[in-house]
């Protein structure tokens, strides 16, 4: 496997992965990924990114929860 950019060579070890969403900010420190040796591009694999899918998923819905927005309090 070789980089798509410089074309050099891909190591599988762990590379940071962060998103901006809309009200959080995530960032996992270590997920596996194949990284170029030579521009330290990361590449993450779909089991990864599915992974990462989910984990947003379910924050999506519990931060939702949590910071209150779409829940009308009704109560009195
Ligand atoms: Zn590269």
């Amino acid at each position: 496997m070789v980089c798509l950019y410089c074309k050099g060579k891909m190591v599988h070890k762990t590379a940071p992965f962060s998103m901006d969403r809309k009200g959080y900010h995530i960032s996992w420190d270590a997920v596996p990924a194949w990284v170029c040796t030579q521009c330290g591009e990361a590449y993450f694999e779909s089991a990864e990114v599915a992974r990462i899918q989910k984990a947003l998923d379910m924050l999506d819905r519990e931060s939702v929860a949590l910071s209150g927005v779409g829940e009308s309090s009704s109560s009195n």
